[in-house]
């Protein structure tokens, strides 16, 4: 009991949403010391194949790992690929695999009760089937994890467009910003390492002329393009690209990896799908985007500065369009941030 209590103490001392999955999975092992306890989350949306993220997977004698957030989709099971965790998912019920799975040991799957966020299963795998008492020390576990999370996500997340809200975007850019440390780290990110670049891309994206919206059409209308303007951006970017609503009609997105002509054509594909779009009653609605690489010594308000910047000459410009700090630079339209290296910027 005493165990089961300490493990609860550590699941609610996470406050970062993917370490969550790991202390569970680790918390579970430590419990039951089961051969294998997996959490697994169902990525992409419902009308496309969606696939199985691996959240936290921790073996006896061996500490968690996770797939990393930027994992190639196409390398990830298809959700079919695994019919128990379906199953336990759209049953909201604890799965087992039966005597003729043809595979060895037992396998134990539990959704996880979440509301918000992304759907999900514990799977254990264990020589001997879980007893009556092991499986609820794990349902009392589960209750506390999903209540927490649920808590942590509400806390993260905007209200209006359930994009990640103003307060979490310095945590997760600091950890976005640090030089990669990590052993297996591709070629891409050892030269990045010994560069000033992070292998992030922030884009500062603004509705334009949104004041005659609200003016035309009213609030409630405004509020309605503010959340299908959100639902554009999760339809157009990668599910490990961070989006969040920096409050009003602004919004910012963390893009991973890529070069500065991939930035650019994922920061135009959103802008085109937006123009595109056939909002009620509004008809058309455009978004100016300015983006800049994130670097290693960036803090948040200076990367944010920067493509600010560049969203400013969107607008000048004629609105409608997507601009990088660095193409600006480059044209002679902005001066370089390391002119100013040394002048004030420390408010
Ligand atoms: P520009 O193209 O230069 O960006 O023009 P704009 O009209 O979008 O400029 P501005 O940033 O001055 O106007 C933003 C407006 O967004 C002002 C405010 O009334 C409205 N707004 C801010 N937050 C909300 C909200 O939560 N809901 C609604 N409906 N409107 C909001
Ligand atoms: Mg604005
Ligand atoms: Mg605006």
């Amino acid at each position: 009991m005493d165990d089961a209590i300490s493990h609860l103490a550590a699941l609610t001392a996470q406050r970062d949403r993917e370490l969550l999955d790991v202390t569970l999975a680790q918390g579970v092992l430590d419990l039951l010391g089961s051969v294998s306890v997996g959490v697994h989350r169902l990525i992409g949306r419902e009308d496309e194949s969606r696939r199985w993220l691996c959240c936290g997977l921790a073996r006896k004698g061996q500490i968690a790992v996770s797939d990393p957030s930027w994992v190639d989709l196409h390398t990830l099971p298809l959700e079919a690929d695994h019919p128990l965790r379906a199953k336990a998912l759209a049953s909201r019920l604890s799965e087992q695999s039966g005597p003729d799975s043809g595979q060895p040991g037992h396998l134990m799957v539990m959704p996880l009760p979440v509301e918000v966020g992304l759907p999900g299963v514990l799977e254990v795998h264990s020589d001997e089937p879980l007893s009556v008492r092991a499986q609820r020390t794990i349902q009392t576990v589960l209750k506390v994890f999903g209540n927490f999370q649920n808590l942590l996500e509400s806390s993260q997340r905007d209200a209006l467009t359930a994009l990640l809200n103003r307060q979490t975007f310095d945590a997760t850019f600091l950890k976005a910003s640090m030089p990669v440390t990590e052993c297996g780290a591709d070629h891409a990110e050892g030269e990045r390492r010994h560069s000033d670049s992070s292998g992030y891309w922030l884009g500062v994206v603004d509705i334009d002329h949104f004041k005659r919206v609200n003016d035309g059409f009213g609030h409630l209308i405004g509020d309605e393009v503010l959340v299908l303007v959100a639902r554009i951006m999760r339809q157009t970017f990668r599910h490990h690209d961070r989006l969040y609503r920096f409050g009003g009609e602004e919004f910012v997105i963390l893009l991973r990896g890529g070069n500065e002509e991939d930035a650019l054509g994922a920061f135009e594909r959103f802008r085109l799908n937006v123009a595109q779009y056939p909002f009620p009653q509004v008809q058309n609605v455009t978004v100016s985007v300015g983006f800049t690489e994130v670097r290693h010594q960036d803090t948040p308000n200076v990367a944010f500065a920067r493509a600010d910047q560049a969203v400013y000459r969107a607008k000048h410009q004629g609105r409608n369009q997507v601009l990088s700090h660095e193409g600006l630079v480059r044209a002679g339209v902005l001066a370089s941030p390391e002119a100013h290296i040394g002048d004030v910027e420390l408010f």
